[in-house]
């Protein structure tokens, strides 16, 4: 059996790479986005009464990295990269239908547009449904995962003097927080955790339309080396 389902509106994401984006929502309260959505669901008719929530929940597609055969188990990040467990006990986004959720705050809503913060959606991700976020029902005090009991411990980021004015130049040009931004992604240490840098290698990712760029001058120490027009 096979049902069809299709999205609801698409993401505008600070995000235009998978790489560097935390690997769940909140971790980065500066990464912002619009989801705009789709007819017929672009008038206020459909997100009437949504002005009187804070967060939402966001159903989604995977859409980069849908794949024909569904795997049984994953490598989570989390846990290195090399220890498997079982599909349903990782939100990896190699999945069953390829399905994502994540809750996320609603800043501002107008017809066809929802402003959304502390994102961890890729630039173009379809989003399937929408639905309030409801503290009595969805937080859950004495809820526990021995996997991810924690947020992952964050790393130091320290800005070449250069980088820093030329982060703070974009953001004003964007009218975005880039630079809350860029701190609060390199803090999660974005590297894939089996590998060792060395303090030549470089590492670079594009938020918004600016390619950022940085080393590891030691071990659990990132500087931001320049903020440059993609
Ligand atoms: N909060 C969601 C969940 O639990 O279903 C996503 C968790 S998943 C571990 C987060 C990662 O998904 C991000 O780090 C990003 O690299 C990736 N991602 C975000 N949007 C995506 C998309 N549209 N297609 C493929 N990967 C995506």
């Amino acid at each position: 059996m096979s049902y069809v389902v299709s999205p609801v509106g698409f993401v505008r994401s600070c995000f235009k790479e998978k790489f560097a984006i935390p690997r769940q929502p909140h971790l980065a309260p500066a990464a912002r986005g619009v989801l705009e959505l789709q007819p017929p669901f672009d008038t206020d008719t459909a997100i009437d009464g949504l002005e009187q929530v804070s967060h939402v929940w966001l159903l989604f597609m995977f859409h980069q990295t849908l794949e024909d055969k569904p795997r049984l188990k994953v490598r989570p990040p989390r846990l290195g990269g090399n220890a498997t467990v079982g599909v349903f006990a990782s939100r990896a986004t190699h999945r069953p239908n390829g399905i994502g959720q994540s809750v996320v705050k609603l800043d501002r809503i107008e017809p066809g547009r929802l402003w959304l913060s502390g994102i961890d959606l890729l630039d173009g991700t379809p989003v399937l449904d929408i639905k309030p976020y409801v503290p009595y029902a969805d937080v859950v005090a004495e809820a526990r995962n021995d996997i991810a009991p924690a947020p992952p411990h964050p790393i130091d980021v320290h800005w070449h003097a250069n980088a820093l004015q030329q982060a703070h130049a974009h953001a004003t040009r964007l009218n975005e927080p880039l630079v809350e931004l860029i701190e609060q992604c390199l803090a999660q240490d974005p590297r894939p955790a089996y590998q060792v840098p060395t303090p030549e290698r470089r590492y670079g990712v594009l938020f918004w339309d600016v390619q950022v760029r940085w080393h590891y001058p030691q071990p659990g120490l990132i500087l931001v080396l320049e903020v440059v027009p993609a």
